[in-house]
C-alpha cells in the first residue's frame, strides 16, 4: 500500500507522566530527521500516539525501512485518515479490500474519543459485517488471516492493515549525551546501539595506532560503523585519537604485563576530556564480563580508577554469541570482521596481567607524564565528518 500518512504508537513514553510532552516532541523530531529526504514531515500529536504525514505518498517498504530505526517506536502503520462516520469508514474500508481472497479476516477497532456514539465493539460488529456481505469471508476472532485496524481518533478516524515492529526505546537525545569508546571491534557498535536505544546521543571516540601501524584502515572501519549506525542516530562525525607515540612511551616504562591496562587508562582520560568538551556525562564502552584479559573485575577495575566520570557497560552480562547475534540484526557485523588492526594488537605483549593490582597500576604511572601524554594526545583529536553519501568499505 501506498501512503502518505502513517500512525506511530510509542513505547515507554507513554509511561513518562509529566514529561510525557518532552518525550513526544523528541520522537516527533527524530521521526521528522529520519524523513527528511522525502519530507518535510508533518507530525501530529493524537491522545497517546502520533500521526505523521508526507508531501506525496510512499510504499509501505520505505516507510518501514525508515521508522523501523527510530527509537522509541513500539509500534507504527501507514495510514489512511478518514472522516469519523461509520458510513465514510465503512466505504474507504470496503475500497482498500485486499484484491485476492483471504481465508479469514477480524476487525479490530479502538476510540481514544470515548465521546464516539459508537461503541468500539459496535464498529468492529457492523464493519466486519459489510465485508462479510460483500465478500463472503470468514471472521476469525482468535487467528484472523488478516486484521482491518481502526482508530477513533478527537479529529479523525485513521484506518490500517498491518502493524510494524518498531525498536522500541526511548528516542535519541533525551537521556542526555555519553563518549563511546568505538573500535573496530565487534562489541562497541553493539554497546552504542544499547545506548542509543536508551534515548542518548553517542558521542563516538576512536584511538588507532598512528602515526605507525595501518592506522587508515582502522580508522576507515570506524567510520563506515558510524555512517552505518546513521540511521539510529549516530551524530555525522566522530572523534579520532592517534595514540601511537603514548603506546611506546608506556613500553619504554612500563612492564609487559601492565601495558594493556595502562593504555585502556590513557583512553579513559582523552575520552572524558574530549566527552566533557561535547557536554557527556558518563563514557561507554563494549566490555562483557570476563571475555579477555582487560574485562575481570580486576581489569575492570583498575581502568576504571583512571576515571572521574561513569563508565558504562551495556554488554556486561552477554555472552560473545549474544553479543554477535546483535551486531548481526543491526548490521555491524560484517564491517567489524574486516580485516584491520585492534590499536591494541600494537605492541601488544605476549603476556597480558589478568589480575592488576593498583597500587603497581600508580607506581607505574609515577614514572609516566601521565597528564602531558593526555594532552599532547587531544592536541592531536580530530573531530572528523562521517558523510552519509561516502562509500561504505566493501562488505
Ligand atoms: P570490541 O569488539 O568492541 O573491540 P573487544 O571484545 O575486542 O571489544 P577489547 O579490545 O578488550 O574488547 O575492548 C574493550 C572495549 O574497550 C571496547 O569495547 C571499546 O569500548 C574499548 N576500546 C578498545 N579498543 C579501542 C580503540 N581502539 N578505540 C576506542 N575504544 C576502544
Ligand atoms: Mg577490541
Amino acid at each position: 500500500m501506498e501512503s502518505r500518512y502513517a500512525v506511530v504508537h510509542y513505547a515507554e513514553i507513554g509511561l513518562k507522566g509529566r514529561n510525557r510532552g518532552f518525550f513526544e516532541r523528541a520522537l516527533a523530531r527524530r521521526i521528522e530527521e529520519r524523513l527528511q529526504d522525502i519530507g518535510p514531515a508533518l507530525v501530529a500529536r493524537l491522545p497517546g500516539r502520533l500521526l505523521v504525514q508526507l508531501p506525496r505518498p510512499v510504499p509501505e517498504a520505505l516507510w518501514v525501512e525508515r521508522l523501523r530505526t527510530v527509537f522509541g517506536i513500539a509500534y507504527f502503520a501507514p495510514a489512511i485518515p478518514t472522516s469519523k462516520d461509520l458510513h465514510t469508514l465503512t466505504e474507504v474500508i470496503l475500497h482498500h479490500l485486499p484484491s485476492e481472497p483471504i481465508p479469514s479476516f477480524r476487525v479490530r477497532a479502538s476510540r481514544t474519543d470515548k465521546s464516539f456514539p459508537v461503541t468500539s465493539q459496535e464498529i468492529e460488529r457492523h464493519i466486519g459485517a459489510a465485508i462479510q456481505r460483500q465478500t463472503g469471508w470468514r471472521v476469525n476472532l482468535s487467528e484472523p488471516a488478516w486484521v482491518v485496524y481502526i482508530e477513533i481518533a478527537p479529529k479523525t478516524a485513521l484506518v490500517y492493515f498491518a502493524r510494524h515492529q518498531g525498536p522500541g526505546g526511548l528516542p535519541v537525545g533525551v537521556s542526555g549525551r555519553v563518549g563511546l569508546l568505538l573500535s573496530g571491534g565487534i562489541d562497541s557498535p553493539v554497546a552504542a546501539y544499547f545506548m542509543l536505544k536508551r534515548g542518548c546521543e553517542v558521542i563516538p571516540i576512536h584511538f588507532h595506532s598512528g602515526p605507525f601501524g595501518d592506522w587508515a584502515a582502522s580508522e576507515a572501519k570506524a567510520m563506515a560503523i558510524v555512517r552505518w549506525m546513521r540511521p539510529y542516530g549516530m551524530p555525522p562525525w566522530l572523534y579520532v585519537v592517534p595514540i601511537g607515540e603514548l603506546q611506546r612511551a608506556i613500553v619504554l616504562a612500563a612492564p609487559a604485563s601492565y601495558r594493556l591496562i595502562l593504555y585502556r587508562r590513557l583512553m579513559v582520560r582523552i575520552a572524558e576530556a574530549l566527552t566533557r568538551r561535547e557536554n557527556g556525562k558518563a563514557l561507554v564502552t563494549g566490555d562483557s564480563l570476563g571475555q579477555v584479559a582487560s574485562q575481570t573485575l580486576e581489569s575492570l577495575s583498575a581502568i576504571e580508577d583512571a576515571a572521574t566520570m561513569p563508565i558504562l557497560r551495556p554488554l556486561i552480562g552477554l555472552d560473545k554469541v549474544e553479543i554477535i547475534d546483535w551486531a548481526r540484526r543491526i548490521g555491524t557485523y560484517g564491517i567489524s570482521i574486516l580485516p584491520g588492526e585492534d590499536c591494541c594488537q600494537f605492541l601488544m605483549p605476549p603476556l597480558v596481567v589478568t589480575r592488576p593490582s593498583l597500587e603497581t597500576t600508580h607506581k607505574i604511572e609515577r614514572r609516566l607524564q601521565i597528564e602531558e601524554l593526555v594532552q599532547q594526545a587531544l592536541a592531536q583529536a580530530l573531530r572528523i565528518p562521517v558523510s552519509d553519501q561516502a562509500p561504505v568499505l566493501a562488505l
